[in-house]
């Protein structure tokens, strides 16, 4: 197995990483780290969750500690995320990394006062980690020069185009200098990436660690055919009878979530919400409760859930499907990260069908199904021969008995294919439950949450 000495890091980042507890390289840092420390671009098919800001850290770190230029700092590595909380966790990387190291990061986002953020950048910095929004805002009013990065990286690009940051970007690129490093990360790579790639990369090393290869393998997946209206019940039951201390319940909508919230606190779990309309102090707060434990229970839409980095989540429920099949793989990816196991569950109700077929599609295999729970709804089961994403008529939702089935133990069903279609699903209709509010990318859901 490949360790961390022979990608020929220096022993102070060595330290730092050791001090972290990671003892071998993860694959995107084994294959990025050696090119990007030669000066190479390096172009990097890697979702959140696979370790790649390390991939990246840890080298610009090693070539920036190589030299000091002389007179006042100025920023020599920007780092483009696209959310507030993705940019804070990079920095917060940058810091254990950097720890016995001699450089002044910092990072900025929209949403907050921009005076501290302001201070700490007349006193001078070394690395910039920013959301694109925030930091044209303050380029314009002069507060932030990058006329001499050395190190330009942008992380979740594909993100980054939902997003519809495009434009910023390319504001961006116009003002670094032409010499310098270019790193890319996107969690896919649809043509719309691949020309950006190629409208800034030089001779790009391509890294790809995309998750049909890696997480899923280690996630344990399951489908549960339901009611819409059931859905809540079986949520209850699930976190109550397998205890989750650390999961995340994803919806489509903001308002969803919400309900969700409020809904679980009336059967005493203790949950909050985390999406675009929430103030970055509640989000802040949300997480910070998350993470240590005070709030077992996370719901978030697919926008705001991008990048959130917490160890030791031991569940997933997608309480509805995602209408984007890569949303899933984002989805369940924020399990079992790190090495460590986890399950997913995914709730489909007769709506939804179409979406699954899609995500079964994208990911390649079937998800097992779950049929051993009171709530299990054979009309909810894709069709032979159903095309991806495509809403299925309501039909057979009048009231039936429940408990029409309740053998115990897990089963394999494979009525769940209908992968006969070919090529790669697309967003789909918009279903009576998916009122607008979420719809395919580049949606209003997105851009709320735009720095
Ligand atoms: P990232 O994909 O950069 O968001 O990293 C995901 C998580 O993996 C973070 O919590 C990192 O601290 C952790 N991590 C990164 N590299 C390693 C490694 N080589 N071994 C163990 N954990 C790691």
């Amino acid at each position: 197995m490949t360790d961390f000495q022979s990608l020929g890091l220096s022993e102070t980042l060595l330290k730092a990483v050791a001090s972290e507890g990671y003892t071998s390289p993860t694959p995107v840092q084994e294959q990025s780290i050696p090119p990007l420390l030669e000066g190479r671009d390096v172009l990097g098919v890697a979702q959140t969750g696979t370790g790649k800001t390390a991939a990246f850290a840890l080298p610009v770190l090693q070539i920036m500690g190589r030299k000091r230029p002389q007179g006042k700092r100025h920023i020599r590595a920007l780092i483009l995320s696209p959310t507030r909380e993705l940019a804070a966790q990079i920095d917060e990387r940058f810091a254990a990394y950097s720890e016995h190291m001699d450089i002044r990061h910092r990072v900025i986002f929209g949403g907050v006062k921009q005076n501290p953020q302001v201070r700490a950048l007349q006193k001078g910095l070394d690395i910039l980690v920013a959301t694109p929004g925030r930091l044209l805002d303050l380029i314009g009013q002069g507060f932030v020069d990058i006329t001499k990065v050395e190190f330009f990286v942008l992380d979740e690009a594909d993100r980054m185009l939902d997003m519809g940051f495009i434009r910023d970007i390319e504001k961006v690129l116009k003002l670094l200098p032409n010499k310098r490093q270019n790193l890319l990360f996107s969690a896919t790579m649809p043509k719309s990436i691949a020309k950006l790639a190629g409208s800034f990369l030089n001779n790009a090393v391509m890294v790809d660690v995309s998750p049909q290869e890696m997480t899923v393998d280690r996630i344990e997946q399951r489908i549960m055919f339901l009611r819409k209206a059931d859905k809540r019940r079986l949520l209850v039951q699930l976190i109550k009878d397998e205890r989750v201390k650390c999961g995340i319940v994803f919806t489509r909508t903001k308002h969803g979530a919400n309900r969700l919230v409020k809904q679980l606190d009336q059967s005493n779990i203790a949950a909050a919400a985390i999406h675009g309309n929430k103030s970055q102090g509640a989000r802040t707060r949300a997480l910070a409760g998350f993470k240590d434990g005070s709030i077992p229970i996370l719901v978030a839409t697919d926008i705001a859930s991008r990048g959130i980095d917490v160890d030791g989540i031991t569940h997933v429920f997608n309480y509805d499907l995602p209408n984007e099949p890569e949303s899933y793989v984002h989805r369940i990816g924020r399990t079992a990260r790190a090495g460590r196991s986890g399950i997913a569950y995914a709730f489909c109700d007769d709506s939804e069908s179409g979406y699954l077929v899609g995500i079964q599609q994208l990911i390649g295999k079937e998800i097992p199904v779950e049929s051993s729970h009171p709530f299990h709804f054979i009309g909810a089961i894709p069709k032979p021969g159903q095309k991806p994403g495509k809403i299925k008529e309501k039909s057979g939702t009048k009231k039936r008995p429940r408990h029409q089935n309740s053998n115990r133990g897990r089963q394999n069903n494979n009525r769940s294919s209908g992968g006969e279609q070919s090529g790669r699903p697309r967003g789909g209709n918009r279903s009576r439950n998916n009122r607008g509010n979420q719809n395919s990318r580049g949606n209003q859901n997105n851009r709320s949450n735009r720095d």
